[in-house]
């Protein structure tokens, strides 16, 4: 069990947190200084109009997540691959017991909180690293992220896609009681951005991850102990401009009806610190796309022997995938590509290539493109797809997309064609 907090503090100790003591403006410069920090955590100490402090780019790369899991970079996919595959619930302990029961607040005021507005187009200050957590008689608990725009003291716009907290939504008549959750284990951040089935509990994911605890808000919703911040809070049938707001894909997102969510009432920790996530940063894109990526190697593994797979950041860490595969037979690579779509269904474009690829080297994956494929016999164009609403090419209304699966693998029996020639496996430092 190991807390957000905890692994800020751990962080510090090892010199990789960045410490703003100036007070930063949540208008436009704090996003600035997490956009111009690059891979750096930064912790900012003063908020202006705030008494919290804020942190951002906690997760901007695959080696901070392995850190905090304990694991290094490769060992991330199979960590979560086998999590899915074999969840367990978390233990629940007493309010009491609970960091984030520390403190209660009746009277919600969310301009008190460091909240960010992002960029000069967005509709206003959104919390984009809060989680939503629900219960549904039949189906049991949902964890998903959700981006809220405030638009008032104690009420939110939320982004809610047709996905299972809208269906919880829908089953409950329209209005439903649950719980967001800000600054959160790693573990529940990665299981809130898996796609699983209805009915899989993201939390039980979580635990299989890496165990930790939960308490029990007021309203019968269960949260992280150690969280840092939790409302308790109504999702209501209102609906209220949301947007515009800047996705993953680094452009603007359209302006939508969406629901109004009312705070009903805020935990907190001592001295909370705030988790301030830069849309469409590095930390998102390690956050959101990453996840997909143990869905893709599953359904992949189904069909043919996957050994990696790549959401590449060039390709918004959410339209474009490298899937390596060990080839036993010559349709393998078609199978993979389809499974891979499925595996993940907003993904666009897709390269398969064989298993001597770094699937996280572009080079490599461009160097398997430009000597292994034929585009006649090797890209597989699946037109009128159900794509991503992310993707500005795609019909904005329906997210209608054509889809590219490209098979860079050699033809079976003929690897020494299409293997890179090889040198003596010599230490250079020897010679030079
Ligand atoms: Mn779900």
């Amino acid at each position: 069990m190991k807390s957000f907090r905890d692994f800020i503090s751990e962080i510090d100790r090892e010199g990789m947190l960045r410490k703003v003591k100036r007070p930063v403006s949540p208008g436009l410069e704090l996003a600035s200084v997490l956009s111009y920090s690059g891979k750096s955590p930064v912790l900012f100490e003063s908020v202006a109009g705030s008494q919290w402090r804020a942190v951002g780019n906690v997760f901007p790369t695959r080696e901070l997540v392995a850190r905090y899991l304990g694991t290094d970079k490769k060992g991330i996919l199979p960590a979560l691959a086998g999590a899915i595959k074999s969840p367990s619930l978390p233990g629940e302990v007493p309010a009491e017991s609970a960091p984030v029961m520390e403190n209660t607040v009746s009277e919600p005021d969310l301009s008190l909180f460091p909240i960010p507005i992002h960029t000069e187009k967005d509709g206003g200050p959104y919390i984009a690293s809060a989680i939503v957590v629900a219960n549904d008689p039949e189906h049991g608990r949902n964890s998903s992220f959700h981006r809220m725009m405030v638009i008032g003291r104690d009420r939110l716009a939320v982004r809610i896609l047709p996905r299972h907290l809208n269906e919880y939504i829908t089953r409950a008549g329209g209005t439903l009681d649950v719980a967001v959750v800000i600054g959160s284990p790693i573990n529940v951040l990665l299981a809130s951005a898996i796609s699983v089935g209805l009915g899989d509990d993201e939390f039980g994911i979580a635990n299989a991850l890496m165990p930790f605890s939960t308490v029990k808000l007021g309203n019968g919703v269960s949260v992280p102990a150690d969280a840092e911040i939790a409302f308790e809070a109504t999702i209501t049938e209102e609906m209220h401009d949301e947007g515009p707001f800047v996705d993953l894909t680094e452009t603007y997102d359209i302006l939508r009806k969406q629901r109004v969510m009312r705070v009903n009432r805020i935990h907190h920790r001592n001295n909370p610190i705030f988790h301030a996530l830069l849309p469409g940063g590095l930390e998102h894109k390690i956050l959101m796309g990453m996840p997909r990526e143990p869905t893709i190697f599953n359904e992949v593994d189904k069909v043919c022997e996957c050994k990696e797979v790549n959401i590449t950041p060039g390709g918004c860490s959410w339209l474009h995938g490298v899937v390596s595969i060990s080839k036993k037979s010559e349709d393998d690579a078609r199978k993979a590509i389809d499974a891979a779509f499925r595996g993940h269904k907003s993904m666009k474009h897709v390269v398969v290539v064989d298993d001597d690829i770094d699937v996280f080297s572009p080079q490599e994956v461009e160097w398997a493109i430009a000597t292994r494929v034929q585009a006649d016999r090797d890209v597989h164009i699946f037109p009128g797809q159900k794509g991503s609403s992310l993707d500005p090419s795609a019909d904005p209304s329906t997210c209608i997309t054509a889809k590219v699966g490209i098979d860079a693998t050699m033809p079976l029996g003929r690897r020494s064609e299409f293997a890179r020639a090889k040198y003596l496996d010599i230490r250079i430092g020897d010679y030079i």
